[in-house]
């Protein structure tokens, strides 16, 4: 591949120096499993956010997981959930015991329609999970609304959405509480899996420390059955490395796609990501739509460029959630419509201008010769 999807190796040796002396530092201190760097990372990562507190965490799922159960979802309790997200967000529901109710995606964000969200709601609904997805932070305010009005719960998944900003507010500090993940391919990435809670909930917070450390506040003394997700120091020290780079390396997101949306405005059938004045996307990924999208994906390839599909299968769809009551095309439109037309392009911070150029002069040589 002349130009992958996402590129860790080109990200690593741009910082090779940094990365290496702070994996070196948590060696020679053998802090491994939370200790110093750990805590300093959580440290930094709340102040970024501008929220209170923040718990590292094994991974992301592990941190909806938490986080739901912190919250006290259990048996019985209904969670919405978007159709059109990564299988994770409704995986941490039905692990805490509750019910996974599914709601179509809006078509101009990708994330939850707030209107469909209210069709949704029952006695036995508990909790929202908006998706921030691709790093476009959902329409909160109706979310914020509606869960008020029916007094639910709001848990943001915000695993694609470091940075991101709504209405002026960083993601993390606008719902009760976000959960991201640090997977290596995410805006912020670890060397590995991890994850971190935050909120500005002291009592959440600190019940959400205890069930991700086998229910202890004090070594022996476990008030809960826990479980154990904990941060390690080899990935704090790396995260807290990669902190100090991300408003740099979101910028040149923004900047990458600005130049995409510039480039490709009216080329054929595309339908471009939309911009909010209300919101800072962070586009972890730059997603065009195009009904020609298996053509196009598979001509890019013939020229050496990686594009992927997120998701491929909405996750009603999935086996996985055939025994729900709704799981058909006709229940999901959008999110049916969304799986068929999405392509995902390249979006790194050490994409070229170069290689944006060349990405979008195939895709309008595409649309020419085809
Ligand atoms: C990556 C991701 C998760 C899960 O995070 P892991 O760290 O991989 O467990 C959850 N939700 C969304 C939307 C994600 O993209």
């Amino acid at each position: 591949m002349l130009i992958p999807l996402v590129d860790l190796k080109a990200q690593y040796i741009s910082i090779k120096g940094e990365i290496d002396a702070a994996v070196a530092a948590v060696l020679t201190e053998t802090a491994f499993v939370g200790g110093k760097f750990a805590r300093k990372f959580e440290e930094e990562f709340a102040k970024a956010l501008g929220v209170k507190y923040c718990i590292g965490v094994g991974n992301g799922t592990d941190a909806l997981e938490i986080a739901l159960r912190a919250l006290g979802v259990a048996e019985g309790d209904e969670v919405i959930v978007p159709a059109n997200t990564f299988i994770a967000t409704a995986e941490a529901v039905t692990t805490v015991g509750g019910s996974v109710v599914f709601v179509d995606a809006r078509e101009d964000d990708f994330c939850l329609d707030p209107a469909l969200v209210r069709k949704a709601i029952t006695p036995r609904t508990k909790a929202i999970i908006p998706v921030h997805l691709y790093g476009q932070p959902a329409d909160m305010k109706e979310i914020l609304t509606i869960a008020r009005e029916h007094d639910l719960l709001v848990l943001e998944d915000a695993a694609q959405a470091h940075l991101a900003q709504y209405d002026g507010t960083t993601i993390g500090g606008v719902g009760e509480a976000a959960c991201f993940s640090f997977y290596p391919g995410k805006n912020l990435g670890a060397y590995g899996d991890a994850g971190a809670i935050v909120t500005n909930d002291e009592a959440l917070a600190t019940k959400a420390r205890m069930i991700a450390n086998h229910g202890r506040i004090d070594k022996y003394d476990h008030k809960i059955e826990g479980r154990n997700s904990r941060l390690d120091g080899l990935q704090g020290a790396v995260l807290s490395v990669k902190l100090k780079h991300l408003p740099e390396w979101t910028k040149r997101r923004r900047a990458v796609a600005k130049r995409y949306t510039e480039a490709l405005e009216g080329v054929g059938d595309l339908v471009l990501p939309k911009e909010f004045a209300d919101r800072t996307a962070v586009y972890h990924l730059y997603v065009v739509r195009t009904k020609r999208r298996e053509e196009l994906q598979k001509f890019l390839k013939e020229k050496g460029i990686e594009a992927g599909i997120h998701y491929p299968i909405g996750l009603p769809f999935l086996e996985a959630y055939h025994h729900l009551e709704k799981s058909t095309a006709a229940d999901f439109p959008t999110t049916h419509m969304l799986q068929g037309e999405i392509l995902s392009l390249p979006i790194y911070a050490e994409l070229s201008d170069e290689q944006i150029s060349l990405i979008t002069n195939t895709i309008k040589d595409f649309y020419v010769s085809r």
